[in-house]
């Protein structure tokens, strides 16, 4: 059996969906997180896989009836796909090879200025794993695969072994049907419905729509706003803050929020996150990677959950709730200036 036989071997045991292997060489002249020597001299392949998320904690997520058991999911899926690469380069070290795992998110490269506010990934999951087949991308920007969409976690094992490489996902065979479901269900529409972006990687193309500011994301996904701009509907986070189209307003607007987001109560369950010093974040969006299901049935189903559930709120134990819109609206209205401006 060759190498990449037992390694696919040795992830499909342990729950992986799809395996893929990527070298140096398919990864030539793409950007910079891709250069697998960033984290291990001497990388000659990457081995990316996807783990699924629970499903039932998705839709209860979706339906603001329980913010929490998706946000254990998700970490936990995290957990397991560093774990996984940690145990696999343990294996390929026994063998001889120098190896190295790698945590699944929440790791950047804090060298670059200002990176608390871009996010630079030390490495990008979701190119390797488009280049070597494990999926490819979807609308939104997150990778998907047949059957079960974006609703997965990438994982990524390097190693000074070189591996066959496997090939991308031909466009025809792409999970994503451009229904758009993923634009509708991001309250702050970072990504374009019509522009594309691409990206080289190795002499392929891949493309996805074209974002419109990363900020928008720290912005909602960071938990510090979640209202859509129509008012009818919002993701888990109770802010309520304007989101302009021009770059530095939108940034002199999120760093308002950012200060303003230290003084809320603290809510039930969150995380440690290295850009957010001193407070807790808590995952209150995702919609884009997570309503997609790769079942164009099941995926309108999930954000019609989503915009049909009303708009949170903040109690001043930190609990959260959801109420409809209109009544969001005149609930909010209602609370002491105070507390009021640490929402919008
Ligand atoms: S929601 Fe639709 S457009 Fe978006 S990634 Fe999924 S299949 Fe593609
Ligand atoms: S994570 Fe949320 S805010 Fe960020 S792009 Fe996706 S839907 Fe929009």
């Amino acid at each position: 059996m060759s190498w990449n036989q037992d390694i696919e071997e040795f992830l499909r045991e342990r729950g992986v969906l799809q395996v893929g292997f990527a070298t140096v060489e398919t990864l030539a002249g793409g950007p910079p997180s891709v250069d697998l020597s960033y984290k291990l001299p001497g990388a000659r392949s990457a081995i990316s896989f996807a783990l699924p998320f629970r499903r039932d904690a998705i839709r209860a997520f979706l339906a603001k009836e329980d913010r929490v058991p998706h946000e254990h999911d998700n970490l936990e899926t995290n957990l397991r796909a560093k774990d996984l690469s940690w145990e696999l380069a343990k294996m390929l070290e026994r063998e001889g090879f120098p190896s190295k795992g790698t945590a699944a998110n929440l790791k950047y490269r804090t060298e670059i200025q200002g990176w608390q506010l871009t996010l630079p990934p030390d490495l990008s999951h979701r190119y390797l794993a488009v280049r070597s087949g494990v999926g490819s991308f979807g609308w939104s920007g997150n990778v998907g695969i047949k059957g079960f969409g974006t609703a997965v976690i990438l994982g990524t094992c390097l190693t000074t072994l070189a591996l066959e490489p496997t090939a991308p996902v031909p466009v025809e065979e792409s999970f994503c049907d451009r229904c758009k479901l993923c634009h509708a269900s991001c309250p702050v529409e970072m990504f374009d419905k019509e522009l594309e972006a691409s990206v080289d990687i190795g002499g392929v193309t891949f493309s996805h729509a074209r974002r419109k500011s990363i900020l928008l994301c720290q912005f909602c996904c960071g938990g510090f706003t979640g209202l859509h701009r129509s008012r009818k509907w919002s993701s888990w986070s109770p802010g309520r803050f304007r989101v302009p189209e021009d770059e530095k307003e939108l940034l002199n607007e999120l760093l308002r929020a950012i200060a303003l987001y230290a003084k809320r109560p603290v809510m039930p369950g969150g995380y440690e996150h290295s850009a957010l010093k001193g407070a807790k974040q808590y995952m209150t969006c995702g919609n884009c990677q997570i309503v997609c299901w790769g079942d164009k049935k099941e995926t309108a189903h999930n954000v019609k959950l989503l915009k049909t559930s009303g708009c949170v709120l903040q109690e001043p134990d930190g609990s959260l709730y959801a109420l409809p819109p209109e009544e969001a609206a005149r609930a909010f209205e209602k609370i002491e200036p105070e507390r009021k401006q640490l929402y919008c």
